[in-house]
């Protein structure tokens, strides 16, 4: 059977990744994160000191500096889920981290990191078999996907999710904290010249505010099915 793309795009802690990664796991596909990608470049900036304290990047230098950037997935054998290393160091709790939330959207924005990310996305994809989730998937990186998904939530369910993946990883994040850095993502994800945040035409609209991780599982697996499946001939 052939293998498709699948292009999962949505607004920021929607669980876009949960279900990117489940159906990934289930069909055999390759699952690619890319905001992982984005906030491994923020990661550099921190590391580096390219973030000047009143949040402005140092746009010129890291423009300069983008060919050190290396990311890579690895297999985690103990989640089954693929780790983010920069320039060969698992940063996977790093990137997730308040601090680089809260500086992603703008280093994201900046169109020679889109320029470098999609290329390296698109080199990822080149012979299908991927899901990969993100913002500008279906309308950027793959345009002809054959999958294309855009999920979205009620902010305060966002934001509370989120607010549960922080607490368990040991941080403790202000809930409207972190209901203010999804709102701000969205808006700065929403508005930037390249490669804004939109539902691609063509993509099927999930809104999950209610719906348990089996419930949307199943629903995604369904969408793939019709997707790849021959239909079945008339009696
Ligand atoms: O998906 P996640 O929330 O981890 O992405 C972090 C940030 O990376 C987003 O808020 C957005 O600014 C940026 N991003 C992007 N394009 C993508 C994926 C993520 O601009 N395809």
């Amino acid at each position: 059977m052939k293998k498709i793309t699948i292009a999962i795009d949505g607004h920021s802690s929607c669980g876009k990744s949960t279900m990117a990664k489940d159906l990934a796991r289930e069909i055999g596909y390759i699952y690619i994160d890319s905001g992982a990608m984005y906030r491994c470049c923020t990661l550099f900036c921190l590391q580096q000191g390219l973030i000047n304290a009143d949040g402005t990047i140092q746009a010129d230098e890291l423009e300069r500096r983008m060919s050190e950037i290396h990311v890579s997935f690895q297999l985690n054998t103990e989640t089954g889920r693929p780790d983010a290393y920069l320039n060969g160091i698992c940063v996977e709790r790093d990137i997730r981290t308040m601090e680089v939330s809260s500086h992603v959207s703008p280093v994201a924005a900046l169109p020679f990191v889109r320029a470098a990310m999609t290329a390296q996305q698109q080199a990822m994809g080149r012979e299908g078999g991927i899901v990969m989730d993100g913002r500008d998937i279906g309308t950027a990186v793959f345009p002809h996907a054959e999958l294309k998904i855009f999920v979205t939530a009620s902010d305060e369910i966002r934001a509370q999710r989120r607010y549960d993946e922080l607490v368990v990883k040991g941080e403790h994040p202000d809930f409207n904290a972190v209901l203010e850095n999804l709102r701000e993502r969205d808006r700065i994800d929403s508005t930037r010249a390249v490669a804004p945040l939109r539902q691609a035409p063509d993509a099927l609209v999930l809104d999950n505010s209610h719906l348990t991780i089996p419930e949307q599982k199943q629903w995604l697996i369904e969408r793939f099915k019709e997707k790849t499946l021959p239909p079945t001939p008339p009696l």
